[in-house]
């Protein structure tokens, strides 16, 4: 059964309540910090999925997790005073909110996507802007340059 002290004491964060009756809850260690893997089992890296609990919250299923998933942090938030307890998680921002919850951690590239709206607006309209190669053409003489452009400065001129 749910306790009143697990919060703080298992670091876990109520997700579900019905009047005083608790639901559901997850573990802020998965929702703070990375799941922790043994270096034996590097290969598929950590799980990102935030662990839940739902009643009847077995302790010690709780505590195995946070032994298991969360070696380093659980033995540190141990050790700590209560009052540091309540502070643990006020200060890290949670996990969905990084960066870096989004890359691959173990490989040497980052694949960013993006879209192909982006990349027009990028090329056609910052890196070759037509007034550039209006300039470096004869006004006379606007063969060599795209239609569009040809377009553009025929528009201008007929605005002047
Ligand atoms: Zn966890």
């Amino acid at each position: 059964m749910w306790q009143r002290s697990y919060p703080r004491k298992y670091g876990l964060e109520v997700t579900e309540q019905e009047g005083a009756c608790v639901k559901a809850a997850r573990c802020r260690f998965c929702k703070y910090y990375d799941r922790q893997v043994p270096l034996s089992n590097r290969k598929r890296g950590p799980r990102k999925t935030d662990q839940f609990y739902t009643v009847p919250f077995r302790a010690d299923l709780i505590v195995k997790h946070l032994e298991g998933q969360h070696t380093d942090k659980w033995a540190e938030y141990v050790a700590m005073s209560t009052s540091e307890q309540d502070m643990f998680f006020n200060l890290v921002q949670p996990r969905a909110n990084t960066m870096y919850h989004y890359m691959d951690m173990e490989g040497d590239e980052i694949n960013l996507v993006v879209s192909t709206k982006i990349v027009d607006v990028i090329i056609d309209e910052m890196l070759f802007r037509p007034e550039d190669e209006l300039d470096a053409a004869n006004d006379d003489d606007l063969a060599g340059i795209s239609d569009r452009n040809r377009n553009i400065e025929k528009l201008r001129r007929n605005a002047l």
